[in-house]
């Protein structure tokens, strides 16, 4: 069976073609990074209509490199929630109107579970049950997997996600946005002894986060500078050390809880912050001495894709065939917890 997965949540707009036989067919991306840049974030108004112009081209380029015709797609998934209500609107309707012209079911998917099904596409995939860890741009949710759609939420964020919090502290350093990959390469050159900054809930004794006041710590340090225009190249490293110094212990801490409280050996990251090295390197290393696996998707596959939205879709339809039906009314879910997904 082959799908078709198409994303529109934020500020991409991906395409992929998914066979449940052979594996990822083909994808295609386009990140509006660039043209959000020069807003410092993501513009809704902006997204919802480079989407409408990027769909079909990147469709297109997504079948062309699949040698496939569109009549060959078996169902169509597409992105239904949570996100930007005008971007998920475009992926629907898109999803849903060559729904109706190629007479083709459709599915909507839980962008979440796109997210934490991605390093099922990886070549060493991991089996379930897992605990996850999502650490994605709008979200920090340390999840119990039994399967596809039986998700019990262990702990999440009280206050920002671990990317907003990259994002943030990295445009008080004024790194741009979104600055989550340039502070991570900035902080490679900074002391860590430099500045201790606090690791919000380390001791809470349970799996819940917050990094609003991680952000507030990088500001306080950065005005008793006076100002990021002031702060020399060597400092802001220092600066940046140690905010992914502080975010890296406490995910890192909260996973080895997380593992600890339901037993299980197998941890799986997901999300854009899943692509940060110096998190990949400190969970590699408790991993060895702690003697759990620990997967990720492939760094392409971090962030948001066509390719997690088409596989998920197609591990929905493997359990359901029924779950993609030839009814192209569509409604999105701008707010739409995992845990709700239960159901199959
Ligand atoms: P959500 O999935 O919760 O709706 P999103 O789709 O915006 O949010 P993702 O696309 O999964 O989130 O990830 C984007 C986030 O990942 C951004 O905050 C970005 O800064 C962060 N990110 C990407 N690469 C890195 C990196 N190497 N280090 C740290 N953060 C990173
Ligand atoms: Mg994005
Ligand atoms: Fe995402």
């Amino acid at each position: 069976m082959i799908v078709l997965g198409v994303e529109s949540s934020c500020d991409e707009t991906g395409l992929a073609l998914y066979d449940t036989e052979r594996g990822l067919l083909s994808h295609a991306l386009h990140s509006q990074v660039a043209m959000h840049e020069e807003y410092g974030g993501v513009v809704p108004e902006l997204a919802s209509r480079d989407h409408i112009r990027r769909a079909i081209p990147l469709l297109e380029q997504t079948l062309s490199k699949a040698g496939m015709a569109a009549q060959e797609i078996d169902a169509i998934a597409y992105t239904q929630g949570p996100g930007l209500a005008g971007a998920l609107l475009v992926g629907s309707a898109i999803a849903c109107s060559l729904g109706m012209a190629l007479d083709k079911p459709v599915l909507g998917v839980h962008h979440l579970e796109g997210h934490l099904l991605s390093p099922l596409l990886a070549s060493d995939p991991p089996e379930f049950p897992f605990v996850a860890l999502l650490v994605s741009g709008g979200h920090t949710q340390l999840m119990r997997v039994d399967g596809v759609g039986q998700y019990e939420m262990l702990g999440e964020t009280l206050d920002d996600a671990a990317g907003e919090a990259f994002d943030k502290s990295a445009k008080l350093l004024g790194l741009g946005y979104p600055g989550g990959p340039a502070i991570s390469r900035l902080a490679e050159f900074g002391d860590p002894a430099a500045y201790k900054l606090p690791r919000p809930m380390l001791h809470s004794k349970d799996l819940m986060f917050s990094f609003s006041g991680l952000k507030t710590a990088v500001l306080t340090v950065v005005n008793n500078n006076g100002g990021a225009a002031n702060v020399c190249e060597q400092d802001k490293a220092n600066i940046a050390r140690g905010f992914v110094d502080s975010i890296v212990d406490v995910l890192t801490a909260k996973c080895l809880s997380a593992l600890k409280q339901t037993g299980l050996k197998r941890l799986v990251i997901a999300g854009g912050v899943g692509a940060n090295a110096q998190l990949r390197a400190s969970l590699n290393a408790a991993a060895k001495k702690k003697h759990f696996k620990v997967f990720y998707p492939e760094l392409e596959f971090c962030t948001d894709n066509g390719a997690m939205i088409a596989f998920a879709g197609a591990m929905r339809l493997k359990i359901n065939p029924q779950a993609a039906q030839r009814e192209y009314g569509f409604n999105v879910r701008p707010r739409w917890p995992l845990d709700e997904l239960r159901v199959i």
